[in-house]
């Protein structure tokens, strides 16, 4: 049995996998209080549900051959370089864990682990090329050439967030201007739509019934053909680099499936941001859900 772990924004969540990958036991946990440096409420977390799904399921530390965590931020070599939104920094995650647990720990990116996941048993499988980008709060991914995760000796890569797209004034989390993350990420989408129609909230559900209600309304249009054309520069730049065979979108643009994806797929196969014209993708959208980051750190 194998354990992964994903580490969230507001909750940790943790699995068990079967030797055939399946999620046999999950269980979340929010966190109790929020600080400005998130790390000894994220171990303390981790460490107690990891105990109470032990015992819960009659096991001991001796039956887990290894503890995976996907976190969202850079890693390195079981360490937490960085992590903005926990306030994380130089965070030694696989020593803390191990203090308690003896087992092997590892530790990636959360954007990586859904990849990986997607990679093996998801939407990606039969493909030996292919990206999977995330795009939720912000902008993240991971790359497939040849069946195999391109992966960096130092940080976690493939930081496609932060690809410049635009010559703007408009500042990224990152200190660049005009990055991919700030035209292509849900978040400014829901909050453009919010500014423009004041629908004081930026829910997913609430603007995406607000999307269903109002597709003839054109200002909601031009907001969303916007939206389409910039996710399309920065895809269209991944494609250029990669070529891959089939891209897979995670995150919460999965919940806006057949309102965005149909215009996303168009404006790609129209070929005029595609070096190779004809070198046009399947754009699909993750299978595996909230499950994602478990299962892929659970097979790191
Ligand atoms: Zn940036």
């Amino acid at each position: 049995m194998r354990i992964g772990i994903d580490v969230g924004g507001s909750h940790i969540g943790l699995g068990i996998i079967n030797a055939q990958n399946k999620l046999i036991i999950k269980e979340e946990k929010d966190y109790d209080t929020r600080k400005d440096d998130m790390s000894e409420i994220v171990i303390q977390t981790i460490i107690n549900l990891l105990k109470q799904v032990l015992l819960k399921q009659n096991i001991t530390i001796e039956d887990i051959e290894q503890i995976g965590i996907a976190f969202p931020g850079t890693t390195s070599n079981g360490i937490v370089i960085k992590a903005e939104n926990l306030g994380i920094m130089n965070l030694n995650i696989e020593e803390r864990i191990k203090q308690v647990f003896n087992t092997k720990i590892v530790l990636e990116n959360d954007a990586k682990c859904a990849a990986i996941a997607e990679k093996q048993i998801g939407s990606l499988k039969n493909y030996d090329d292919a990206l999977f980008i995330i795009i939720g709060t912000g902008v993240g991914g991971a790359a497939f050439l040849k069946g195999k995760l391109l992966k960096p000796v130092r940080y976690s890569g493939f930081e496609v967030g932060h690809m410049v797209i635009k010559e703007t004034e408009d500042k990224c989390n990152c200190g660049r201007r005009g990055c991919f993350e700030i035209y292509g990420s849900m978040k400014r989408f829901k909050e453009k739509i919010n500014q423009e129609f004041k629908l004081n909230s930026i829910d997913g559900k609430i603007i995406r019934q607000f999307m269903l209600d109002n597709k003839e309304n054109k200002k909601l249009n031009v907001i969303i053909d916007e939206y389409i054309e910039n996710l399309t520069i920065g895809i269209a730049n991944l494609v250029n680099i990669f070529e891959p065979q089939a891209i897979s979108i995670g995150g919460s643009f999965g919940h806006y499936e057949e309102l965005l994806l149909p215009k996303l797929r168009k404006r790609l196969s129209e070929g005029t941001e595609l070096y190779n014209k004809d070198s046009i993708p399947e754009l699909l959208i993750a299978e595996l859900k909230n499950d994602a980051g478990i299962i892929g750190a659970a097979m790191l």
